[in-house]
């Protein structure tokens, strides 16, 4: 992959400031490089190929009319655009591969209201403080990613997949796990649009390649206190085996299963109290009246737990920081924090043949990949994904463990790529997201060089 776009009529950055007099605009070329970034250096093939790629105009509108004037203006300039929430993306998904504008969502963060099991976002707000004002009405989000701290909900529907709650609740892409979208068009005369139903396909996880969200609609869950839980086992498979019983048992409300194989645990510094040496770990999240049977399970596969707190407790003491904190793609982060040398991977196991693909996967490579898997309905049955902690040699290498993984049936999710297309969306979604581009966003100016079917009509 090389980053080669083709730009289409010249950009005129310099007319946008008189266009847009009264919105916020930033040129300081420290700042507007630090919000072209994402957690793209994750991938030792996107780092040299993004490291140089920039912004070089920052807007924070206030409201929808500023966004639509800033549509206007840049469909008029020919600007390319890049839309920013907490900018917590690891692939690049944000990082302007043509320079352009890049618009801060910070300051769009309203929640507009939360009722009958639905809430309505702006979509620059943060999923912690919309779980802040959901929780004393009884609610709380279906799911959200490990990065709830400083992720938007515009950043989760545009960029993210799943996370904590998919264990009970799927993948942002099932239907139903969104119930609307509102879209600003990047036309001469730019449009509001509201998406919901089959639609809201068209510009979820599109990286905000066809318009910008200004709004989320989501279905909500009814609150549980959660419980987090370590649990560790003398060998990895028993861990996995567990995930997948603790998974399928119907009776126990949860909302996290994270299956460790042993040395990821020592990674986690935090956590080493909790962690023996040579085990494998479970970190689970289950509703309190669930422990008791948490706890039963455990035993049954000859484990207990060590590590046991309210999940409302660790908003307070921070020593011990939330456990979805080394969960998701957290797993991945605490491990760089101590060793720059790995790098991971993301796939999808086979519902019904994913513990035999885990065994066989993880007896063939061993240390080398390390399995770390997130247990998730699909299907209407209990399998996983995996971030897969790699010690990593060099890209042919890499390109090797991603053949034998897909020879296993296990299908790859390549985080080292910055392009939609390989993350594998579904060929119904990403036609929708190629039709409605066409649409919104006639000149290719939105995040240009991220679809890679688009191309100028
Ligand atoms: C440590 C770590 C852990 C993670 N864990 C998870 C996880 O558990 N589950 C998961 O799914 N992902 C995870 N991710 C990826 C990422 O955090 C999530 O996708 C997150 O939801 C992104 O939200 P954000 O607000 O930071 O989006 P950003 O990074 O700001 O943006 C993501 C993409 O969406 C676009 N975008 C943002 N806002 C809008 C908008 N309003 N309109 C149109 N386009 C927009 C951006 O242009 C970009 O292409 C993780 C990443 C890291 C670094």
């Amino acid at each position: 992959m090389s980053v080669t776009a083709v730009r289409r009529a010249a950009p005129d950055l310099a007319a946008l400031p008189d266009d847009l007099a009264g919105i916020e605009l930033i040129d300081d070329p420290a700042v507007v490089r630090m919000k072209s970034r994402d957690f793209y250096w994750y991938s030792p093939i996107l780092k040299p190929l993004l490291r140089d790629k920039s912004a070089d105009l920052l807007a924070v509108p206030k409201s929808e009319d500023d966004l639509v004037r800033i549509a206007r203006a840049c469909a008029r300039h020919r600007v390319p655009v890049v839309v920013r929430g907490g900018g917590t993306g690891n692939y690049g998904q944000l990082v302007p591969l043509e320079g352009g504008l890049i618009i801060d969502m910070a300051a769009l963060d309203a929640v507009r209201w939360i009722e009958g099991g639905l809430g309505r976002f702006q979509a620059g707000a943060r999923l912690i403080d919309i779980d802040a004002a959901a929780r004393p009405l009884g609610w709380e989000l279906r799911m959200h990613p490990s990065t709830k701290r400083m992720a938007t909900i515009g950043g989760f529907v545009a960029g993210g997949a799943a996370g904590i709650g998919s264990i009970t609740w799927g993948q942002l892409r099932d239907a139903g796990a969104i119930a609307g979208l509102r879209v600003v068009t990047m036309e001469d005369e730019p449009r509001a649009i509201e998406l919901r139903g089959a639609d809201l396909a068209k510009a979820t996880h599109a990286y905000g390649t066809n318009g910008i969200i200004t709004e989320v609609e989501m279905p909500m869950a009814r609150a549980w206190p959660w419980v987090e839980a370590i649990i560790h086992f003398p060998d990895f498979m028993t861990a996995a085996r567990f995930g997948q019983a603790l998974g399928e048992s119907d009776g126990i409300v949860k909302n996290l299963v994270s299956a460790f194989a042993w040395p990821i645990p020592a990674y986690f510094k935090a956590l080493r109290p909790f962690m023996p040496d040579g085990r494998s770990a479970v970190i689970c999240m289950v509703a309190a009246p669930s422990v008791d049977a948490l706890r039963d399970l455990a035993t049954e596969h000859g484990a207990v737990l060590s590590f046991e707190r309210a999940a409302d407790e660790a908003a307070t003491g921070l020593d011990v920081p939330p456990l979805y904190e080394f969960t998701w793609n957290h797993t991945t982060l605490q491990a760089l924090k101590v060793d720059r040398t790995i790098t991971y991977l993301q796939s999808i196991f086979t519902p019904g043949r994913n513990i035999a693909q885990v065994e066989a996967l993880h007896r063939l490579f061993g240390d080398e990949v390390m399995l770390h898997l997130e247990f998730q309905r699909r299907q209407g049955g209990v399998s996983c994904s995996a971030l897969q902690v790699i010690r990593y040699t060099n890209a042919a290498r890499l390109a090797e463990i991603v053949r034998i993984h897909e020879a296993h049936g296990v299908r790859i999710s390549n985080p080292h790529s910055y392009i939609l297309e390989d993350k594998g969306p579904k060929v119904i979604d990403a036609d929708h997201q190629l039709a409605f581009k066409r649409e919104a966003d006639p000149y290719g100016l939105m995040n240009p060089g991220k679809m890679s079917r688009w191309s100028p009509a």
